[in-house]
């Protein structure tokens, strides 16, 4: 390594990933523990150079989003890809994306209608932490009369843009990094990762990341699965219900989280409700309504509030947590399945439709 010799390499790379990592540094200048000479070797080959935020949004509950410009672009084109920030009273959730676009083509997603697809490296998975802790301020810092009481990200959710099972080997690389306990510390237990059905790439999941599990399910028939997550053509219920009850690491204290939209007269009945109870049993599991957020050109409606509160309400007598997820950033299209990169921009009217949208339901 660049001139420093065998018996100091450790302690020399435990220093630089203090530096990037618990510090947050930007530049090799402030890493003082090194020696000058170390800091212009490392200055002269590699860079510490965050990517370009194209575009920030604030929404009116304080969700933030990023819109990040990455290296290469298709036809003049750059690729982008969406990192949202949602506040809560008790936790700060940072929704990281896995690749630009989605080679899969959910019927009620957006970002399922963007071509343009390539997968993240490892780095621009970590990246999206990074960059969210500079925008934050939320590096440790060294004076503890200053520190602030808690982290403002507390838990990171892969649950942006991309399949992160599609792109397997960097989301691993990627989550084992921002989970390690030397640097980003955000413990496994923190960090979901949201599938839409890769079966074949769940058991590895469990062993070679070991974070928590999130499966889009959606629908209780393969019928009805099939038109909404297409993937199912391949991985019907059964196996995929299959793969979820091997999840390694399953338990009580580390349930999986299926993901259930809800849409307006597609998959909302109460019959619905008792069948996805069938379905699930004997998983340990919590049961995540999420109220489908609406984008310009979707044939969907979301369900009425008071038909998702009889569905959760069944699922809950049932014994599953089945929290409704609250929309948010929806004025910013920052909500679940409303992130789409510029690299196909929405119209300026399209925005205006899907603002008047968000207001009024
Ligand atoms: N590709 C992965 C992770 C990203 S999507 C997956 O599909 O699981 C994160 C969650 O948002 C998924 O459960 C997805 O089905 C859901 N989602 C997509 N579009 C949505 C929309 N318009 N409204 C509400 N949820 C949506
Ligand atoms: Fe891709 Fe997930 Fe959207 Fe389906 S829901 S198109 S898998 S991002």
């Amino acid at each position: 390594m660049i001139g420093v010799p065998e018996r100091q390499r450790r302690m020399r790379v435990q220093q630089i990933w203090h530096w990037l990592y618990v510090r947050g540094a930007q530049d090799f200048d402030v890493m003082t523990t090194l020696s000058r000479d170390l800091r212009s070797a490392l200055m002269q080959r590699f860079t510490l150079a965050r990517p370009e935020i194209a575009a920030e949004q604030i929404s009116v509950d304080g969700t933030r989003k990023w819109l990040i410009r990455l290296p290469g672009e298709v036809d003049g084109r750059p690729h982008e890809v969406e990192c949202v920030y949602i506040p809560d009273a008790n936790r700060g959730t940072l929704c990281i994306s896995s690749q630009v676009g989605c080679t899969l083509n959910c019927t009620f997603c957006h970002t399922g209608t963007q071509r343009l697809v390539r997968n993240l490296t490892p780095g621009e998975i970590v990246g999206q932490v990074v960059l969210a802790r500079d925008r934050l301020a939320d590096w440790t810092v060294p004076d503890p009369m200053h520190a602030p009481d808690k982290r403002l990200i507390s838990n990171v959710v892969m649950m942006g843009m991309g399949e992160p099972l599609y792109n397997f080997e960097a989301v691993r690389d990627g989550l084992n990094v921002v989970a390690d306990g030397d640097g980003l510390s955000i413990s496994k237990r923190r960090v979901t990762l949201s599938t839409s059905g890769v079966v074949p790439n769940i058991a590895r999941a469990g062993t070679e990341i070991g974070v928590m599990l999130a499966v889009s399910l959606h629908a209780v028939t393969d019928e009805l699965r099939d038109q909404l997550v297409p993937l199912n053509r391949k991985y019907p219920l059964r196996e995929l219900l299959e793969a979820c009850r091997n999840y390694p690491g399953l338990s009580n204290a580390r349930r999986i989280t299926f993901e259930y939209v809800m849409l307006k007269g597609v998959n909302d009945s109460l019959a619905d409700a008792k069948a996805l109870v069938r379905l699930v049993k004997g998983i340990p599991a919590k049961i995540n309504l999420i109220p489908f957020n609406p984008w310009p050109g979707t044939k969907y409606e979301c369900s009425d509030w008071q038909q998702i509160e009889k569905f959760s309400e069944i699922i809950f007598n049932a014994g599953y947590a089945s929290p409704v997820r609250t929309p948010r950033g929806r004025d910013i299209l920052a909500a679940c399945g409303q992130l789409k990169s510029a690299t196909e921009k929405l119209s300026a009217r399209e925005r205006l439709a899907l603002r008047a949208m968000a207001m009024t339901d």
